[in-house]
């Protein structure tokens, strides 16, 4: 989408510190950390939320959570993480591209 954020990231039309990147996959440091260690893991095709996720999705939601505790782990994150996704306006969701949150390094808001 033209004028999506993080479809320009992964086109590399705007800047992101990336941690990772793939065929399809692709994630970055969050330019407003709500933690020592706060990135994103995005889907290099723009999907708008999770509730526009359909059972074609189903090999890439799993890649993205298999991926998680990978780049935690290579960012230092030993002790957990914290995933979050948020979903559409009532889930507070600001940008609309998909992407997991995964966060850590610091104690964290249960919940
Ligand atoms: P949300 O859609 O509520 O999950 O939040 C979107 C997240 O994207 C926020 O935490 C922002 O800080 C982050 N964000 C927005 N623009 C950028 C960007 N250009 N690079 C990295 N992170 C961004
Ligand atoms: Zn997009």
């Amino acid at each position: 989408m033209s004028d999506c954020i993080f479809c320009k990231i992964v086109a590399g039309e705007i800047p992101s510190r990336k941690v990772y990147e793939d065929g399809d996959l692709v994630a970055f440091h969050d330019v407003n950390p709500a933690a020592p260690v706060h990135f994103m893991i995005v889907p290099k095709e723009h999907i708008a939320s999770l509730e526009e996720c359909r059972a074609r999705h189903e090999m890439l939601l799993g890649r993205i959570l298999l991926l998680a505790p990978v780049l935690a782990k290579e960012l230092g994150l030993n002790d957990g993480f914290k995933t979050v996704i948020n979903t559409g306006k009532g889930g507070g969701q600001l940008v609309f591209h998909l992407h997991v949150h995964v966060l850590g390094g610091d104690k964290l808001a249960h919940v």
